[in-house]
């Protein structure tokens, strides 16, 4: 069998270097379990990047998959696709303000199609000028280039421009900068709920709220992005239902498909009619594979799913919330079974390192933040493991010089 330090080897020859891959190979999983290919077992706390809503190889996903691959797997979207229309009725039924949905691979491409579409309406509409989007610093969209010159963050940026012209930075929950920055040029504000890949940073509360309100009175839409937040990662089916407002358009995708590659868009009925016929699509988009785990996805979160991972949540941030007195854990942030863990005195890869060797994968983003995305399957007494190894972790870890 060939082991991890083998794979590393041929990674580092065929494939682009743009990922900073961990040290192991995963070639198995079950529940919140993945294995290496040395044989070690983990408590995956990444879940696919906050993919794997119901854990690896949920027999019910598993099930939905194999049936439907022996019935039909692409189409394409010249056909009406029964499993998709299924779908989108099935999302729209749980998300009150959205009328018409778009099926896509990726958050990425939820997110272009959501700013593609809002310029789409103001220009429908008479006011091509209404082009501008405004999005947060630090904020992440994706990675094709309307959606990273979206994205708040340099780095992800550097030697791609020149970017997509029309669109401007405003700091994460400041209200005085976001109502300094909507003007009568204004197509759109984009919105995390809680900033994900920034270190799990939740929108200050009234924020969206506020946002609401003033991109209304502005003649702007108001753009959420719920690709990690949403499909019941943060308790609730969306993350913005612990709020009072509703977007205008919202991005879905990575739990989603349970791990099977699929996007969404959920448009309200007055700016989703303007997505017209040929103006927007997608090859594989919607198609009956990705369509068929989503729909068994949706199937075990009404079943009760969303209540029992809000229990065991609640006891996994009780318990981290505990690890604080250990001097090393600053802050516990985030919702539901979307937890960043701000570290003091450590460095966050040291602790990202030593937790996995004692089998738990967790993610380091930037030096201090750890973030959690297990799966909201989870169970008690893995929520109790996962944290027994992280403060060990923790104490092990060396003082940062
Ligand atoms: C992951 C993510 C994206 C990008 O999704 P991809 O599927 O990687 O294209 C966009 N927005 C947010 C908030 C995300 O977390």
């Amino acid at each position: 069998m060939i082991g991890n330090a083998a794979w590393a080897e041929r990674a580092q020859r065929a494939l682009t270097p743009n990922y900073r891959q961990q040290p192991i190979a995963l070639v198995r999983g079950e529940g919140v379990r993945v294995w290496d290919a040395d044989g070690k077992e983990y408590l995956d706390f990444l879940g696919g990047v906050a993919v794997n809503a119901l854990g690896h190889c949920h027999p019910a996903l598993v099930r939905a998959l194999e049936e439907q691959a022996r019935t039909l797997w692409h189409v394409s979207n010249h056909y009406f696709v029964p499993l998709q229309i299924e779908l989108a009725e099935q999302l729209l039924a749980v998300t009150p303000f959205a009328r018409r949905a778009f099926f896509c691979n990726s958050g990425a491409e939820a997110n272009e199609a959501m700013l593609k579409l809002a310029r789409k309406y103001h220009a429908d509409r008479g006011h091509p000028e209404r082009n501008e989007i405004v999005s947060c610093v630090d904020s992440f969209h994706g990675r094709t280039l309307f959606t990273v010159t979206a994205g708040g963050q340099e780095k992800y940026r550097h030697g791609f421009e020149p970017l997509v012209p029309g669109l401007r930075h405003v700091p994460y929950g400041d209200l005085a900068a976001l109502d300094a920055a909507l003007d009568d040029r204004t197509a759109a504000f984009l919105v995390e709920p809680i900033q994900g890949e920034s270190g799990v940073i939740p929108a200050p509360d009234g924020y969206l709220e506020a946002a609401r309100e003033l991109t209304r009175k502005r003649g702007a839409l108001l753009c959420l992005d719920e690709v990690q937040t949403g499909v019941g990662r943060t308790g609730k089916m969306w993350c913005h239902e612990w709020t009072a407002m509703v977007p205008d358009l919202m991005s879905v995708a990575k739990a989603l498909g349970g791990g099977f590659p699929l996007g969404a868009l959920l448009a309200s009925e007055e700016v989703g009619a303007h997505l017209s016929a040929g103006s927007h699509g997608s090859t594989f988009g919607g198609n009956p594979l990705g369509c068929a785990v989503a729909l068994a996805v949706l199937r075990e979160l009404r079943g009760g799913l969303l209540e029992r991972s809000r229990e065991v949540g609640a006891r996994l941030r009780a318990a981290l919330e505990a690890l604080r007195t250990g001097g090393r854990v600053d802050r516990v942030r985030g919702r539901g079974m979307l937890l960043g863990l701000v570290l003091r005195g450590v460095a966050a890869g040291e602790v990202m390192k030593g937790a996995r060797e004692r089998g738990l994968l967790v993610n380091a983003i930037g030096d201090d933040v750890l973030r959690l995305a297990p799966p909201l399957t989870l169970g008690e007494a893995e929520a109790d493991l996962a944290v027994e190894r992280l403060a060990a972790a923790l104490a092990a870890a060396p003082a940062k010089g």
